[in-house]
This record gives C-alpha cells, structure tokens and sequence, in this order.
C-alpha cells in the first residue's frame, strides 16, 4: 500500500480522500490556489503545496505542476477526486511516465470513454442499447439540422466532451435549430475546449439510473448496484438515493451485467459509474461512462457497507476487489442531497458570499468499512462557516447523506437533517430540498428528471406571510442586540422615556411584504402585535443566537442570526429573513430598479445580442454572459430602447456591474 498520496482536487472530495488515507495510514498532500490558501482541504492534508492562481486554469488543471508536487514531496500516488483532471488521459498518462499511480482507470479507458459520441459507438458494437441519435462526426449546422428533423423534435443537442449537465440544449422545433446548436456549442467550447455535439431524441418523463461498477487489475469486475438520479434542475442532479425505488432483481441484474460489460469492453480498472436513462416501463439506454469516483457514491457507500476510496487505493496498488459479486448485498436505503450555494427562486442562479453562519445538523458521523449500522447521517463538506464560495469553483457547500432501514426512514431523516441545517450570508438550497423531500412527487417515489419542472407550484410556494412567533424573535433578538450595544433607547434615561407609554413599532419587511411590529414593554417582556395578532411573550432562555420564548403558552425556540439589517430566523425547519427598517437609518432612501442591468455574479461577457438605439420587447434577450461554467442571459425588463452597450464580447465583469443602459 502506498505510503503517500496526493489529492490533485478541492473541496469537500479532497477532504473526503483525505479521510479514508487517514483512516487507513497514508499520508497525504494537498494542492492549493491562491483562491484556498485557508480552505478546509488544506487543513485536513498532511502537507500542502500551493499551485497557482485562482483560476483552475492556472492551478488544479495544471498537470505539470501536480506531477512536480508530487515528486518533490515523495507522493507515489495521485487521487484526482472528479472533475478537474480526474477524466484527462493526457494526466493519468503523464503520471505513469513519471512513477507515479494514478488513482483512476488506465489512459485508454478513459479516452474511450472520454467522447459521449465514441463512447456510444463503442457500446453499439457490444450491444448495449442506445437512444436514437446522431453521433458521428460531421458538425456541418445543415447537416446535423437534417437528422435533428429525421430524429424527430423534441431533440437533445450535447457536448461530446460534455459533463455535469453542461453543453446541453433541448431543441423543441427545427426553428429552433439553428440557434441552439450556436449556443450549445459555444457552451461546450467555453467549458470543455471542444464544440463537437451529438444529437439525440430527447425522452420523456425519462428516469436517470446509474450503475456503480469497480475493477481490478486481476480480472475481476463487479457492480454495486444502482442509485437513481433523477431528480435534477438543469441536467444537474440534486438529489440521488439507492437503491432505485420500484428496481426489480431481474431488471438490477441486467443493468448490472450490461454495466459491466461496458467496463470489460474498454479494459476498466478501479471506480466508474455507467449512466443509463431509463423509461417508465424499465427499459434502459446507455447514456454515458464516468470513468471516476462520482459525487453521490456515498449513497452506495451506505446501502453496501463499502468505503469505495479504499477500494480505488487498494485496487490502484494493485491488490484484489475487498469482495465478488456475491459477497456484495443491499442494506437500508440511502438518500443524498446536495446543499448548493444557490438561488432556487432565481433560475438556481449560484450565489457566492462568505458562510457568515452555518450550522449542521447533530448526530454527524462518518463510519463506514465494517460498521454493523451504517451512521444514520454523513455530512461531506469541504468548507467550515466563515469561508467563502467563490466564483472560480463549483457552488457546492456539502453533500448531506441520511441512511435508514428503508426508505421512509431514510426520507423521514432528510427532512430532519434539513430542517436542522442552517446557512446564512448567501442563498442556499435548503428551503427547496426541503419542499422537495417532503413533496408528494419524490416522497411517494413518483420520479422522473421532469420532477422539478412539474412540480414547480408546489416547490416555490407563494411567501406565507411571517407568523406572530417569527416577527416575535426577531424583534426579541433586535431588542436583545441593542440591550447589548446599549443602543436601545427605552433602555436609556432620556427624560422623556419617563411619559413615554413604553411602547415602539418595529418595522420589517420580508421580500416585498411590510410587517408592522408593535412592542409594549412590560414588567417582564413584551406585549408584541402584529396585525390581527398579539401575544405576552418572554425570554425564556438565551445562549448565543439561540433563543426560548414563552409566546403566550407556547414555547417557541429560534436560532436567530443578524447580518447587518436582515434577521434570520431559523425556527421550526423555517428560514424567514426579515429585513429591520431602521427608521432613522434610511431617511428617504428608496432603491431605483429600471433602467441599469447589472451582472448577477462576476463573470464575462460571451455574447451581445443588441445594439445601441435598438428597441427591444421586454423578455428580449440582450446579452449572454458566463459565469460559474454556465451561461447567463440577461433579458430586457421591460419594452425600451438600448441606449448604451458597456461591454463588449470577452470582457471580464465583476459582480453589479452596470452592462447596458436602457431607457423606457
Ligand atoms: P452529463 O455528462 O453532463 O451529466 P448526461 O449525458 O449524463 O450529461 O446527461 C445528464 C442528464 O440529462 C441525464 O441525467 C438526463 O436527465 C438528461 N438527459 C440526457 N440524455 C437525455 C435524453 N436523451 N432524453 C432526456 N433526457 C436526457
């Protein structure tokens, strides 16, 4: 076994690796931007080495100076997590000329499998069934056009090199074509280098099923199962569980067998994952191979007792699979969700900040390798609160993993690991995983990658207005702030407190909903009206932003965290923000919002679709900017006309910047 390894990737599957070679005795080496001098995967790594700038351009995807890392600090083995290099043949090449292992597949298996388009030329001569399409080579616009019509609308157009839900288009009609093949490619070429697309029927209510496969250098290659990824926002996934509900033994079996014929066709060694999509009546298309330990192996961690980065470092040693076929069984059910740093009410938009709070749920533990029960919860993250998430990497905050006995265990415990997670300083997901956990659709197993889409009324509920209990803790946690700081002014002597009735009105407002908060100070507490309701309401307890209040005769207990004027309170699985008008703050102060387009996010301009003294309908697009590996469109608000275009093609935007000039 090796002695020493370096971790070639960040984030929470760095610190996931750094684990298990922990656990096991390796040491490890951790590789750094500029960007992650202070992040978790440094300190959780033996040793640390930085490797240049930010961008993953000019450090993680850096080969070379991986390579030189590695042998500087006497590493024998390099893990490359995924994404980044984990699939770049050139690199697991690269490592072997140098001595080093790569903790992957060989090179040639990787590049087999690395073009969507010849990996489904290679399946198709060993019979795996494939969804009709094209993917062959010629990109000539007309001529892909015509078999987008043979193949019959609507189509799917992806990037050959493609992954992570990147570089897909869904074309509804030849009209279309044209302009989604532009942008498709233009997608792919920014993100992966390469704009080869292939072209396939684009399936309904499909379901995305996938088999984990692993292989030694002895022959010998299993699977573990299946894990169902259907639920998904923008090809993505959010959350995936194993087994797949509904699965029978003879369907698991031949997924499993065409999965491993897969893996055998291109001389597989070590952890990949085959994706199928599968239709409602079961039958299964191979969709592609992830030649790499994937994002939501935990989940087939948990149902098989495994630790599958054991396996990859035994296997890449070059010792046997730990066990067969038969010794491998399914235990419990397994669900993961993946916490975004995101905003699901703005198109899922990523959303950078500082992790001012974060707080997860209890009872986290990682046990795997032998345990008896696996650990009810597993929490991978690869950031601690005070870090940031930046634009330059993927919006990832952690994965949460619940197991239980089956699946309404393993649900009822999500929802409860949810409604204890609390994140505060940028958007997240948690509210919509939420909803999407305890939804009639993905908890009465109703699955398909439509779910989100189909389910949107119920997934972004309307703003209930905020209750008495919540408007009560935040203007008990305001009260208990300036009692502090000693800016309350009832708590002052001014003399004129003396005749006052002791009585304040707190304004707040939650989004575009204004809440009028009346207090009455009373000998012990408050008497607190909102309007139609009013309750006595005391502190019962404090310690920190954890509060008690007796609200009447219920208790009421609340984390409630202030970041400048906006409240957060978490309470009950509930995150309400309550924006404090601070009247004496904000004299006069009112937010313009026609006329100035600003950039979401920092990013660069990649297309201007408008021109000055243009008029544009509102909806219009007007310019197409990518951030975060994705593109955005900002579109016109309102009919106008363009007055001025700031930015051109290729320029670099930070965050608020004003891109065009629009006047009505
Ligand atoms: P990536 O490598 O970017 O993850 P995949 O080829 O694995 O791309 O596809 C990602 C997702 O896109 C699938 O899980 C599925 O939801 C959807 N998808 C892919 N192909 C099709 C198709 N032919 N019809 C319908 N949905 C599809």
């Amino acid at each position: 076994m090796f002695t020493k390894i370096l971790i070639a990737n960040r984030g929470e599957i760095a610190c996931r690796v750094a684990a298990t070679a922990r656990r096991m005795g390796i040491k490890t080496v951790a590789v750094y931007s500029e960007a992650d001098a202070n992040a978790r995967h440094v300190a959780v790594c033996d040793e640390a080495v930085l490797i240049g700038p930010a961008a993953a351009k000019e450090s993680y995807l850096r080969a070379d100076k991986i390579i030189a890392v590695a042998l500087e600090t006497g590493a024998q083995a390099i893990h490359p997590g995924y994404g980044f290099l984990s699939e770049n043949s050139e690199f697991a090449e690269a490592c072997a000329r140098n001595g080093i292992a790569f903790i992957g597949p060989p090179a040639s298996a990787i590049e087999a499998m690395g073009s969507k388009s010849a990996a489904k030329s290679l399946m198709e001569k060993a019979n795996v069934p494939l969804v009709p399409g094209y993917h062959g080579d010629n990109q000539d616009p007309d001529f892909l056009q015509t078999e987008a019509d043979r193949i019959g609308y609507p189509v799917l157009l992806k990037a050959s090199a493609g992954g992570g839900g990147k570089g897909m288009r869904v074309i509804e009609s030849s009209k279309d074509f044209k302009d989604g093949l532009a942008s498709c490619k233009r997608e792919a070429i920014n993100s992966f280098g390469d704009d080869k697309v292939l072209a396939e029927k684009y399936l309904q209510r499909p379901r995305h099923i996938e088999i984990q496969v692993f292989a030694d250098t002895h022959g010998n290659c299993v699977y573990l199962f299946e894990r169902d990824c259907s639920v998904q926002r923008r090809h993505q996934k959010v959350l995936e569980e194993a087994p797949a509900p509904g699965m029978t033994a003879e369907r698991r079996a031949a997924m499993g067998e065409a999965a491993v014929a897969a893996a055998k066709a291109v001389g597989y060694v070590g952890a990949g994952t085959v994706e199928f999509i599968a239709n409602q009546d079961g039958s299964f298309y191979f969709m592609e191979m992830n030649t790499r330990l994937q994002v939501e192996h935990p989940v087939t961690e948990m149902i098989t007792g495994t630790d599958l980065v054991e396996w990859q470092l035994r296997v890449a040693a070059g010792e046997k699979l730990p066990l067969q076929q038969s010794e491998l069984r399914i235990h419990g059910h397994a669900i993961e969700a993946r916490v975004y740093a995101e905003n699901p009410e703005k198109g899922f938009l990523p959303s950078i900040g500082t992790l001012r709070h974060l707080r997860t749920p209890e009872a986290v533990s990682f046990t795997l390798g032998g345990a008896a029960e696996p650990a009810a919860f597993r929490i991978d993250s690869g950031v601690r609160e005070g870090d940031t998430i930046s634009p330059f990497y993927d919006p990832m905050i952690a994965k949460m993993i619940v197991w239980g006995k089956d699946r309404q265990e393993a649900l009822a415990r999500m929802a409860q690991a949810l409604a204890q997670y609390q994140i505060v300083g940028l958007h997240s997901n948690i509210g919509f995983l939420s909803r999407l956990v305890t939804g009639q659709a993905f908890s009465g197993a109703d699955l398909d990658t439509g779910l989100i889409e189909r389910n949107q009324a119920s997934l972004f509920p309307a703003l209930q207005p905020a209750t008495l209990s919540t408007l009560a803790c935040a203007a008990v946690a305001l009260l208990r702030s300036e009692q502090s700081t000693g800016s309350d002014p009832w708590q002052s002597s001014h003399g004129w407190r003396m005749n006052s009735q002791l009585q304040r009105n707190l304004e707040w407002t939650e989004e575009q909903q204004a809440h009028s908060v009346s207090v009455t100070y009373l000998a012990q507490g408050w008497r607190i009206r909102s309007a139609q309701q009013e309750a006595e309401v005391r502190l019962v307890q404090a310690s920190g932003n954890d509060i008690v209040l007796a609200l009447g005769e219920q208790t009421v207990r609340a984390t409630v965290v202030r970041d400048g004027e906006f409240f957060h309170v978490f309470s009950q699985g509930q995150h309400s923000v309550l924006q404090y008008q601070d009247a004496l703050a904000h004299a006069g102060e009112t937010e313009a919002e026609g006329g100035r387009l600003t950039a979401p996010m920092p990013g660069k301009i990649v297309a201007v679709l408008v021109k000055p003294q243009q008029e544009v309908k509102k909806g219009d697009a007007l310019l197409i900017m990518e951030a975060m590996k994705m593109e955005h469109t900002i579109s016109a608000p309102h009919d106008g006309v363009i007055d001025e275009v700031l930015y051109a093609v290729g320029d670099q935007v930070s965050e608020g910047a004003q891109l065009l000039a629009f006047a009505q």
